[in-house]
């Protein structure tokens, strides 16, 4: 594929078609919040990649939620916060379901690394390689208490 200006707001929407469903019945609360709804975020940059590495991020937080749920009336969520600061957009990926072990999360964006079974590691290196190396953004994580945050940050295109 190519690189094309894409609208950040119906890249998002095509993915809550594709994951939406899922998410709801393993009884998880989905938000898109947008800091400004009136005002429409473009990147220049490969959209079908951009949703890839989106679609990975929302499934890592998810698997995890099912898998630890250890309290069982606490409703999970995840949070996708949407803005604009200056020149560049940023979109957060945000989870309640517990923080990354602060011994590994210097290694999560490495090729192969994973705590999972049957995992394969190279979902979150991907990210690093399609929003840094090929779209000039920047793809980070940091916990805050017991939640994990995803946080990508891509140049804002006017229109
Ligand atoms: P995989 O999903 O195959 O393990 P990834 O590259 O997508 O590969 O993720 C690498 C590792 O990063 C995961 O195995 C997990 O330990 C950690 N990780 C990723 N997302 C989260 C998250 N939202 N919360 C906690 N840990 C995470
Ligand atoms: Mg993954």
């Amino acid at each position: 594929t190519k690189k094309k200006l894409f609208s950040i707001s119906k890249a998002l929407n095509e993915i809550n078609e594709i994951i939406g469903k899922q998410i709801f019945y393993s009884n998880i609360i989905m938000n898109f919040n947008y800091e400004n709804k009136d005002e429409e975020l473009l990147i220049y940059g490969y959209e079908n990649e951009f949703k890839q590495v989106l679609l990975n991020l929302i499934n890592n937080a998810k698997n995890k939620i099912v898998e630890n749920k250890n309290e069982d009336n606490k409703k999970y969520k995840i949070d996708i916060n949407i803005k604009r600061c200056q020149n560049f957009n940023t979109i957060q990926i945000v989870d309640d379901g517990g923080k990354i072990d602060e011994k590994i999360i210097n290694s999560i964006f490495e090729p192969y690394f994973t705590t999972k079974e049957s995992g394969t590691g190279i979902g979150l290196y991907m990210a690093k390689v399609i929003i840094e190396d090929k779209m000039r953004g920047t793809i980070s994580v940091r916990n805050d208490e017991n939640r994990v945050i995803f946080t990508i940050k891509l140049p804002h295109k006017k229109v």
